[in-house]
């Protein structure tokens, strides 16, 4: 069986996980866990980037952060998983959804501002696939309505929108290492990217249980207590020694992926070109971190009988989200905002392939002709 996903692996994982064992502390905010913000911190240009058990955690993070209220409204796309608004949910918010784009299935930047109330407080785009939403024109509303805008990168670490990493541009930005992500922190993981640097101080007391646990260990106060609401979002040192090794091998893993990347596209475009399938258009200014290969067929029809066709020849291709507002939860905690012209439609036709780090060009070959054979 061709697996869609098997969690990335580079070798030098065992390694480091002994070395956190042998450091004699395996809980948070450990050497791993340091050199891993660090990196992210200087090679991404975030303020503050925090490790956190995973990115719905750190979605959670920003909605404490940002003092959501009930009542208070959050705008963000249908097409999303359940944590980009599970988060908000939990502090009271109501969701609104907007539809999406057809050509990358992000939110649509020009109906963001119709759906803007006195309540509205945040916007959370979401970089499907790792390509990213039109963040210039969603920051300039952003601004012009005083609204936080709060960037679900669960997809999107190592991808840009005009050279600025995606995660860096909203106030807060939320990365997945989930094992179905580019990277993982051995199975689980989040990171939150705290790029205003006048809400840093106070995520580090809302992810310390609402103390200033982690001022006490700079040695900046003498003893710590309980400041403000807060949980325990701390990754475990364990887990970021996993994610050490992957950070450090960041680049070819991101070239090996773009690589498998490019040899679907180069395969399947004669496909589209005839218009039986479509592929995803990527806008110029994104650079994208091959997170997703995904195809869209005719209609679901057409996708179930292409997923039956693959399972055959064992290979599994999956189809992705729901639309939120269309779910029993969806419908008691949100509404959606305006025409749902694209967000159903679009997603009942899309089919993602294979893609991860550690497939072979074997199996890649196998899953290319045995497409190749469906459409003919
Ligand atoms: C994977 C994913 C999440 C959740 O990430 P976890 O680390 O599993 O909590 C949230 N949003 C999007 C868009 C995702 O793809």
């Amino acid at each position: 069986m061709i697996p869609f996903n098997a969690p990335p692996v580079v070798g030098t994982e065992v390694d480091y996980i002994q070395s956190a064992m042998g450091s004699g502390k395996l809980c948070g905010d450990g050497g791993f866990t340091r050199r891993c913000q660090q990196w992210m911190e200087q090679r991404f240009g975030s303020a503050k980037v925090l490790l956190t058990p995973s990115c719905t955690a750190s979605l959670e993070m920003a909605a404490l952060l940002l003092d959501i209220q009930p009542g208070d409204e959050v705008i963000m796309p249908s097409y999303t998983f359940v944590s980009t608004a599970n988060a908000f949910v939990l502090r009271g918010a109501r969701i609104v959804f907007v539809d999406i784009r057809p050509d990358t299935m992000n939110i649509d930047e020009t109906k963001i501002e119709a759906a803007i109330t006195e309540r509205t407080r945040v916007i959370v785009p979401v970089h499907y696939a790792g390509v990213a939403c039109e963040m210039d024109t969603i920051m300039r509303i952003a601004r012009e309505h005083k609204l936080w805008v709060v960037e679900d990168a669960a997809q999107g670490v190592m991808a840009s929108y005009k050279g600025r990493a995606l995660g860096t541009i909203g106030h807060i930005g939320c990365y997945s290492f989930h094992e179905t992500k580019n990277y993982t922190a051995g199975g689980e993981g989040g990171a939150t990217l705290v790029n205003d640097p006048a809400l840093v101080e106070r995520a580090e007391i809302v992810r310390e249980k609402g103390t200033n646990r982690s001022q006490f260990f700079r040695g900046q106060v003498d003893k710590y207590t309980w400041r403000d609401i807060g949980s325990s979002y701390l990754m475990a040192d364990l887990q970021a020694a996993y994610l050490w090794g992957q950070l450090e091998a960041a680049e070819s893993i991101n070239q090996q992926r773009l690589a498998l990347w490019q040899n679907y596209y180069d395969a399947l475009l004669p496909l589209a070109d005839k218009g039986r399938i479509e592929l995803l258009t990527l806008p110029a200014d994104c650079m994208h971190n091959a997170h997703m290969f995904y195809i869209k067929l005719r209609d679901a029809d057409d996708r179930s009988r292409l997923i039956s066709w693959l399972k055959e020849a064992e290979i599994l291709a999956v189809f992705h989200y729901i639309p939120l507002h269309s779910s029993p939860a969806g419908e008691a905690f949100g509404r959606f905002h305006g025409e749902d012209r694209y967000t159903t439609s679009q997603s009942e036709r899309l089919l993602r392939l294979p893609l991860f780090y550690n497939l072979s060009a074997t199996n890649q070959r196998t899953v290319i002709n045995s497409l190749q054979s469906y459409f003919a």
